[in-house]
């Protein structure tokens, strides 16, 4: 979905829309867009500058990192944004460099602003950096495979070191 610049009128731009799941072209080793993705947002536009302030919502399907079991997460997320015609920066070799900073200002060539690819940027940036089912999780047992959150297995009684990540759980929740 394109916006184009020179068709908006001068009054704010509400859109809300529903990308089927294939449309969003989100691509993660762990994870994948289980429901449509729907975005509702606001833009708003002086001289070619453009804010867009709204949220975008799904669903993902994660692969737990501890038990590897898959499981469902709804997800939303929130953003204000500004995006600035895309300035021509050269460096010493000739080749366009694309910068982009954290502040939320991004850049779009000017002519037609990237719905999807906004909404994939802000799906990636709300991604958490490890997934796992639910805080205590107590995964697999390292040497036979068992889940360990159906039933204790007889490796993790003669090993404790297998039980490690379990412990630091454990002390995190004791040090809050
Ligand atoms: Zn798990
Ligand atoms: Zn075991």
């Amino acid at each position: 979905m394109f916006i184009e610049i020179e068709n908006l009128k001068s009054e704010p731009l509400h859109v809300h829309h529903a990308f089927p799941v294939g449309e969003i072209r989100f691509i993660h080793e762990d994870a994948a867009l289980n429901e449509p993705v729907v975005t509702d947002f606001v833009l708003t536009h002086k001289d070619h500058n453009l804010h867009v302030d709204g949220t975008v919502q799904t669903a993902i399907r994660f692969v737990c990192s501890r038990c590897d079991k898959e499981f469902f997460r709804v997800f939303a997320t929130s953003f204000d944004l500004s995006y600035l015609p895309q300035p021509k920066w050269t460096s010493e070799d000739g080749e366009i460099e694309l910068k982009y900073d954290d502040m939320g200002v991004g850049y779009y060539d000017g002519v037609a602003f990237d719905v999807n690819l906004m909404v994939l940027e802000q799906i990636e940036l709300a991604m958490p950096m490890n997934f796992i089912c639910r805080e205590d999780c107590k995964g697999l047992c390292y040497k036979c495979g068992a889940d360990l959150n159906e039933k204790a297995c007889q490796c993790v009684k003669e090993e404790s070191g297998s039980c490690l990540s379990m412990l630091l759980d454990f002390k995190k929740k004791m040090d809050k």
